[in-house]
């Protein structure tokens, strides 16, 4: 079983069948909304590592439910568009989308970006063992020994400072939620 989670959000019960078929055949882990509402919920509950969304949704634009998932998510987002959409899919790229599928997509073509992203997430996740030493500015974490400096003098954490420090250092740039 691949341990990769995939979200796969469309409303057109045909496509979605293909589409949860084929990941269902090549043994992904997968979970399916139908609306945008759904999409968000399930995403906040069971962090899928990659999302396939439609952007053409019943109860909301795909572009508003990338802009809501990406305000706490690092998951890929790879969007399914119609053809003729490509002002929408532009929109969808510059929210943080990844990547697209337009349709109709031969089932090859969705195996060989899932394998893409999977192939980037393995990069980044690698990246992050072989560099155990994050710097930015006058701050350096070494993750190995806990250890964290200021201008090159030691900075006492409690545990859950360091943590969350680590979990922004992690996601810099981003915004995070509270919790
Ligand atoms: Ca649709």
């Amino acid at each position: 079983m691949n341990e990769m989670k995939i979200l796969v959000v469309e409303d057109d019960r045909s496509v979605s069948s293909l589409i949860t078929t084929t990941l269902k055949l090549n043994q992904y882990n997968y979970i399916s909304a139908g609306t945008g509402n759904e999409a968000i919920s399930l995403c906040a509950s069971h962090h899928p590592d990659l999302i396939l969304l439609d952007l053409g949704l019943p109860d909301m634009d795909g572009i508003e439910v990338i802009r809501t998932i990406r305000t706490w998510s690092g998951a890929v987002i790879i969007i399914i568009s119609a053809r003729g959409e490509d002002s929408d899919m532009i929109a969808a790229l510059d929210s943080g989308a990844d990547d697209y599928l337009t349709k109709p997509f031969s089932i090859e073509e969705l195996l060989a970006r899932i394998r893409a992203a999977q192939r980037r997430m393995q990069y980044i996740r690698a990246g992050r063992a072989e560099n155990p030493v994050f710097t930015n500015g006058d701050l350096s974490i070494d993750y190995t020994s806990r250890q964290v400096t200021l201008a090159g003098k030691e900075v006492r954490l409690t545990a859950i400072e360091y943590r969350l420090l680590t979990l922004l250092c992690a996601n810099v740039g981003k915004v995070l939620t509270h919790s």
